[in-house]
Order: structure tokens, then sequence, then C-alpha cells
């Protein structure tokens, strides 16, 4: 059997992945169009492709790269390079549209410090459906790569590296920029085994302050079910981050699988609805 083929449906109507990525990502696998089958197999009724925008220069390589694969060639992330992507996702949505499947155009902007010029200029050059921002790198080095974030968590304390990367994800949300961010704890994805149960409750001192930021400026959260494929048993952010930011009123609207294979589209994604119930958030601004 393919790995299309064990795609299993999920039992409701209505449920969308707002976080995927495609073979523009560089570290992705599989076209527009296999994601758009995939999803409909899934029984999915929307998806948005998030792909990959990384522009720091002094970026880890093992984080981003600052490329944009387009048929094969790799070229630097510009809004210019970006146009095949855009047309690309576009043309999709209007073939699957009337395969029962809504297509939306996303992407997923890499935050560092002093990315906002970039960040700038490609959300004015096209129509985003969703722009979401995720925070991969400390110190421009990545935290969720398997090769470098030892180099990283070496450095801090766990509740150091909480901190800094809680501040991190304030700075991005009070650009106004993004309509979400993605995997609100992604320090844990190497974090739980580098320091074992100190990391647990480290969010703890910082966390309040970063859902006002989120309340104050309209930005909303992802529950992102990779961590399960992960192996972690929780998703991004983990139960007690969502249910604290339910309580403070953070609007957590969208499920996304972060899939960077076809058959992850909506991976994981029957118990997650109990915590994103179906509702299509839907950007037509
Ligand atoms: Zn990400
Ligand atoms: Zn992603």
């Amino acid at each position: 059997m393919s790995d299309m083929e064990k795609i299993m449906p999920l039992p409701m109507p209505g449920v969308a992945d707002y976080h995927c990525h495609c073979d523009y990502s560089i570290d992705a696998e599989g076209t527009i169009e296999q994601y758009c089958e995939a999803a409909l197999k899934r029984g999915l009724a929307e998806i948005c492709f998030t792909t990959h925008y990384d522009t720091n220069p002094a970026g880890d390589e093992a984080a981003g790269t600052n490329v944009i694969c387009v048929n094969g060639a790799h070229l630097p992330a510009t809004p210019q390079n970006m146009i095949p992507y855009v047309d690309h996702v576009r043309r999709a949505a209007e073939d699957f549209y009337p395969l029962g499947l809504s297509v939306k155009l996303g992407v997923e902007i890499s935050w560092y410090e002093g990315c906002e010029e970039e960040a700038e200029k490609l959300v004015s050059a096209h129509d985003f459906d969703y722009v979401l921002g995720g925070l991969h790198e400390l110190d421009n080095i990545c935290l969720c790569c398997r090769k470098t974030h030892k180099k990283l968590f070496e450095a801090y304390s766990p509740e150091r590296l909480v901190e800094a990367y809680y501040h991190q994800m304030a700075a991005a949300a009070r650009t106004g920029l993004f309509d979400s961010l993605a995997h609100g704890d992604y320090y844990l994805r190497y974090g739980r085994a580098f320091y074992g149960d100190a990391i647990k409750k480290a969010h703890l001192p910082f966390i309040d302050e970063f859902f006002n930021v989120l309340i104050d400026t309209d930005t909303c959260l992802e529950v992102n079910t990779s961590g399960i494929r992960h192996g972690h048993s929780e998703y991004y952010p983990h139960m007690d981050i969502v249910n604290r930011a339910r309580k403070a009123g953070v609007n957590i609207p969208f499920l996304g699988s972060d899939a960077h294979l076809p058959q992850q589209i909506g991976l994981d994604f029957e118990a997650a609805v109990a915590v994103v119930p179906p509702s299509l958030p839907g950007f037509e601004d």
C-alpha cells in the first residue's frame, strides 16, 4: 500500500488544516496537487499552504537556508521569487474547489529580530489569506533542529531559554504582522529530552505576559499536531498552555499538522478537533 493509500479519513466533516508545507519549502516533499489530493482523502474541507519564508542573514543553515524551491531550483527568499508559489496555490484553489476542497494561500515567516522590513515587503507584495509567524531560532541557532539544538541549550538554563523564547514570540506578535503564531512551545521538541522535568513548568513565570501581548495585538495561536508524530503525546503548545491561553482570552481557532509530506496532512486531527472544533476560520478579508 502506498503512503497516500494509508491516509485514513477523519470521522467528521468541516475540518481545516492551516499549516502545511509543500515542495516549495526546502525541507518538505510533495507537490501542491499531491497535498490537495491527500487532503481530500483525509476528508478535510480546507487547507492552507504555509511555505517557509526565511530571510535571516545571520541565520543557521540548518534552520532555513533562506531559499524558496521552484521546480527544483533554490532561489533566494524574495517577494518576487514567491510568485510561482502564489500562482500555483491560487491555481490549485480553482482546480480543487469543485472537488470539495477550499485551498488558501498562506506563508510561515520565520521570526528573528530585524525581519520586520523583509516580512512587510512580502505581505504587501502578495494577497495572503493567512500569515503565520514561526520562531525557529534563538541567538541565530536553530532550536528545533536535531543537529544544532544542543549548542543553544548548553548555553541556557531551562528558565532563561523559555524566557528568551517568549520574549521573541511576544516581539513577533507586537509587529502586528501575523495572524497567528506557530507551534507555541517549540522549545519542547528537543528541550524535553535535553532538560528533562526542569523544562516542564519553565513557561509559568512568562506565559501570562505573553498572552497579554497576543490579546492586545489580536494575534492567534494554533494547535500544531506535529508534536504527536515527534513522539511527545502532546501538541505544540501542550495542553497546559492551551488551557491557560483560553482562560486568558487568547484566540486559538487554527489546527495545523505542519505536514512536510502529503500523507501528514490532517494527521492526528481525530482527537485535536476536540481542542479546536471544526469551524472554518475563513480569512476572507
Ligand atoms: Zn515552523
Ligand atoms: Zn511549518
